[in-house]
């Protein structure tokens, strides 16, 4: 049976949910496709869903800051009817301690230009506010099997406290409610459909792959065949493979592939969460982890990839990877925030989710059309976008119909104009023929 459609979006995580709900608003025939049960089971389920505005990149920071404004306006932004249950944006705040790569001088310009609210906080500040916290300064991180992980600290450090920022409690509630609002707009959605190959039925094929394609047929291992001019690759961590399936890539100039990490979740410290609330996020470098609060006040704990830590980067097939959390981690993890919080008391048997996310190059992700007509690229989300989830949908309709009218992304990048900030973001930013990023190189962007 082959259906057709107006576009083929393969991945329904946070960013194929999103970008799916985009181009039905647009009234084209959608066809969202994943291989998981529902929407958002991939990385976007593992997701520790943060919401913050602390980049290197000032683009990065304007992004990050009008998608928080869908984030708290989701009801209306997906028009979901009153009825149904929404992932919720608690802004509990976020804390960044003071580290070399987000110097307060670049973070305090770049809130200044946006308005961002944020407060500066000494050693003493710090410690008088985040119950249970020890102010000191012990960068850089070290092997927590190392001896000099439990020097003294050199100094004591301070933070930088964005009270707008905090979490999406339940990011793959979230992709459920893009993909809602994608069907309501029109859309289809096919789960537990793995897309298993990808043609070019019609056009002319050059020596650089199907340039001249102008039609995609996607086979599935249901049986079910799609057909569409426009085909989206928003598959997250099997991303590489939805390009290989198209022989789509020959060009990029910025790649991606796929690492494997774990959070894990402890009871709060004692002091933590003030009395009826919950405590920040807490980003810290200096000791090369981050935390936020659940909810129900218990805290996750994640890597924030220091320099001294082995990378567990994904060689094989995605299938083989080991999903369930192991100690080593645990222990590294866990331990780093006990020497920044002492009362954290090492739960008798660990607990935490294992997520797998596709890195760019550089960190920052490729949002963009390919060498192949009518196939687009919403990837390398570098373990640091479901943030910006619902204003990647916005970014790749926006490419997608300047390169329908005409327009060449790749020498005219298409501005996207931001409605809270009044700035443009130039998705050129995004592009896969870019030189490198400047940024931190890490998970932070
Ligand atoms: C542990 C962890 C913590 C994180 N914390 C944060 C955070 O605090 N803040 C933040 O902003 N970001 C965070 N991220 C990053 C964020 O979660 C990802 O950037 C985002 O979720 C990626 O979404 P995606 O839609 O691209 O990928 P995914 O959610 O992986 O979606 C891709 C989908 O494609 C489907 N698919 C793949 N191949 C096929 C195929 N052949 N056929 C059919 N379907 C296919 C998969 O089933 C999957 O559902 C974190 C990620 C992880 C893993």
């Amino acid at each position: 049976m082959t259906k057709t459609a107006d576009a083929i979006v393969i991945g329904a995580g946070i960013v194929g949910a999103s970008t799916a709900y985009q181009l039905a608003r647009t009234g084209r025939r959608v066809a969202l496709v994943d291989q998981g049960a529902g929407a958002g089971y991939g990385s976007s389920s593992a997701s520790s869903g943060i919401i913050r505005f602390e980049y290197t990149l000032p683009t990065s920071v304007v992004v990050a800051w009008e998608a928080s404004h869908m984030w708290a306006d989701l009801r209306s932004y997906l028009q979901a009817p009153a009825g149904e249950e929404l992932a919720e944006f608690h802004r509990n705040g976020k804390i960044m301690l003071d580290c070399p790569a987000f110097p307060r001088a670049a973070l305090r310009a770049h809130f200044d230009a946006l308005g961002i609210e944020y407060e500066e906080w000494d050693a003493d500040e710090l410690e008088r506010r985040i119950g249970g916290i020890d102010a000191g300064k012990f960068y850089p991180p070290k092997p927590i099997d190392s001896d000099s992980f439990w020097d003294d600290p050199h100094g004591r450090l301070g933070a930088v406290y964005t009270p707008q920022a905090g979490f999406i409690d339940d990011p793959r509630l979230a992709c459920e409610n893009f993909a809602n609002a994608a069907r309501r707009a029109g859309a289809e959605t096919l789960y537990r459909t793995e897309v298993t190959a990808i043609t070019p039925v019609a056009g002319t094929p050059d020596s650089a792959g199907p340039a001249g394609a102008t039609t995609w047929r996607v086979d599935t291992n249901t049986g079910a065949v799609l057909e569409a001019p426009l085909l989206v690759n928003a598959a997250g961590p099997w991303s590489p493979e939805v390009n290989a399936l198209a022989g789509v890539g020959a060009e990029f100039a910025i790649t991606t592939r796929p690492l494997r990490q774990e959070v894990h979740a402890v009871p709060a410290p004692a002091g933590f969460n003030p009395t009826g609330s919950i405590g920040p996020c807490v980003a810290d470098q200096d000791l090369g982890y981050y935390l936020r609060p659940e909810p129900s006040g218990s805290l996750v704990i994640g890597g924030t990839e220091p320099e001294c830590d082995q990378l567990e980067w994904v060689t094989g097939p995605l299938a083989e990877v080991n999903m369930n959390r192991t100690a080593e981690l645990f222990d590294k993890q866990v331990t780093r925030a006990g020497r920044r919080f002492p009362a954290l008391a090492i739960p008798p048997r660990p607990a935490g989710v294992v997520g797998i996310y596709d890195v760019a190059t550089d960190w920052t992700p490729i949002y963009d059309k390919t060498a192949a007509t009518g196939f687009f690229v919403a990837i390398g989300t570098s373990g640091n976008q479901f943030k910006n989830g619902p204003i990647i949908g916005e970014f790749m309709a926006a490419i997608i119909a300047a390169t329908d009218a005409g327009a060449d992304h790749d020498t005219v990048p298409v501005q996207y104009s931001g409605r809270v900030s009044g700035r443009s973001v130039d998705l050129g930013f995004y592009s896969r023929l870019r030189a490198p990023a400047a940024n931190s190189g890490t998970v932070a962007g």
